[in-house]
């Protein structure tokens, strides 16, 4: 989503906050990993190199949140780290994250509904002292809200809450295939009526 980008390309002014990494290279790597009809090298099996490189990428982006702040939660920072580089060394062939359209569709949260001293999960950067903060809380659970740019790349690569472990991605897939056959299933029904037309109300 190019408007993302825009959105978020200014300065993060110095704060003593984490600065958040910047994964730009990052979204360029996922968007060639990731199944997409757009991708050049369409149904090409992503290359595992690529895979590790962007799993890679993301532990040490990370990693520079981790050393940068002392409000992160150690532990599930820590846990993601260790997962992405887990995963790093034995690549998946698909990668199982959610797409940019479902990390568009994430229920925005306005900053005036959270509680004064909430924070981002991931990053433990108060969302109040961020002059432009965009929360998206995640369909798992109401009170999993992140900093967009938090939560965004893990989702792509992952498509997990990090909080419960929810497979999002999986959720999403099987709420797709699920529409798919109702919308199939629909359309059956529909010719059927046609059928029937005549002789029930000829
Ligand atoms: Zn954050
Ligand atoms: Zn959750």
């Amino acid at each position: 989503m190019a408007s993302y980008e825009t959105e978020h390309a200014r300065d993060e002014p110095r704060t003593g906050r984490a600065r958040r990494p910047d994964l730009s290279s990052l979204y360029s790597l996922i968007s060639e990993i990731q199944p997409s009809e757009e991708r050049n090298r369409e149904h090409a099996v992503p290359v595992p190199g690529d895979v590790s490189a962007a799993f890679r990428h993301l532990a040490e982006g990370y990693q520079s949140m981790q050393q940068d702040n002392d409000n992160v939660d150690a532990d599930l920072l820590q846990s993601m780290i260790s997962n992405l580089l887990s995963t790093a060394e034995h690549p998946p062939t698909e990668v199982k994250g959610v797409d940019e359209e479902y990390i568009a569709n994430l229920e925005r949260v306005p900053i005036k509904k959270m509680k004064q001293d909430a924070d981002c999960p991931i990053c433990g950067n108060e969302f109040r002292e961020d002059p432009y903060p965009l929360l998206v809380r995640l369909p798992c659970h109401e009170t999993h809200v992140f900093d967009l740019e938090c939560i965004r790349p893990w989702l792509l690569l992952n498509g997990t809450c990090p909080l419960d472990r929810v497979d999002l991605a999986k959720k999403e897939r099987e709420r797709k295939e699920k529409r798919l056959a109702e919308i199939k299933k629909n359309q059956k029904e529909e010719d059927d009526d046609e059928e029937e037309w005549d002789g029930l109300y000829g």
